[in-house]
């Protein structure tokens, strides 16, 4: 794994797209993914930015960006304190195209000091997006910032199951442990968010339902032909994920009727309709 700095102007990217509905702006304040050899990784729908990418093998490279508080300093005072005209509002999705906590946030702690900066400079929301339950070392933060914005912190639960037959790469962090991060966060009374995003196989669909249920406020559910941001999944067509499932006796995950099913039991589960979302419109809805 290559790390390097790379200079950072700007901090928030406006968004469009999948996420146009629900933000205003995403922030990524790394470039590549530190988990890009794990299970997660062979689906990766960040793994398509070429211009991230420029000729780096995915799961090879994380460009730490430096100068980030300076550049979100600038840009939320000019949205927020224009020199003419109204304010502007800012939603942020953090991350679209990496992870906010990989191993090197321990050192680097890029996340933990914005998260920080934003006491004072809110905006208006922030989705925190991760695959990590280390966001759980961020709690004290956290729940000072959830007093300045509305602060939703999503972890990835794609699955119940731990182990992968081979020749799936194993987890980063278990399923279990992300879903005891939700837990952890829900309890001290942040709104959190389950997503089974990209759905994959499941050992126990109902249990799964049942733990994430009593562990989370939402979940949203996703499966790649509707969610990689291309049309049926072309992205994700291109990766072993199609093949490796049905190779290991997996095939019908690669179907929306078996997604369907899934949510269906979800929707039985969490019995308020408002507490389970799917794909685009599941990501982009307010609370
Ligand atoms: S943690 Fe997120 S950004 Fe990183 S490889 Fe996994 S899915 Fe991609």
């Amino acid at each position: 794994m290559k790390v390097q700095d790379i200079p950072c102007r700007t901090i928030l990217n406006p968004t469009g797209g999948f996420l146009g509905e629900g933000f205003t702006h995403s922030i990524n304040l790394y470039r590549g993914c530190a988990l890009g050899n794990t299970l997660c990784g062979v689906y990766c729908y960040a793994q398509w930015n070429s211009f991230h990418l420029q000729g780096r093998r995915w799961g090879s490279f994380l460009d730490v960006k430096e100068r980030v508080l300076d550049a979100y300093r600038t840009q939320y005072d000019r949205l927020k304190h224009p020199k003419s005209g109204e304010a502007k509002p800012i939603h942020i999705f953090m991350s679209s195209v990496t992870e906010p906590y990989p191993p090197q946030e321990r050192t680097t702690r890029r996340t933990r000091r914005l998260l920080e900066d934003m006491i004072a400079r809110p905006p208006d929301s922030l989705v925190i997006q991760t695959h990590t339950p280390m966001v759980t070392e961020d709690l004290p933060v956290l729940l000072k910032l959830n007093e300045q914005c509305r602060l939703h912190i999503n972890i990835t639960v794609e699955t119940d199951r731990a182990k992968w037959p081979r020749p799936f790469q194993p987890h980063a962090h278990s399923p279990e442990s992300r879903i005891h991060a939700l837990r952890t966060l829900r309890a001290a009374g942040l709104h959190t968010v389950a997503t089974v995003s990209p759905l994959l196989p499941l050992n126990n669909p109902w249990q799964f339902a049942t733990d994430l249920e009593a562990s989370c406020d939402r979940a949203i559910l996703d499966h790649y032909l509707l969610g990689d941001g291309s049309q049926d999944g072309k992205r994700t067509k291109q990766t072993a994920l199609p093949q490796l499932l049905s190779d290991t006796g997996f095939h019908e995950w690669n179907t929306l009727e078996k997604f369907e099913e899934i949510v269906g039991i979800f929707k039985e589960v969490f019995r308020e309709v408002t507490r389970v979302g799917v794909s685009q419109e599941g990501f982009n809805a307010k609370r």
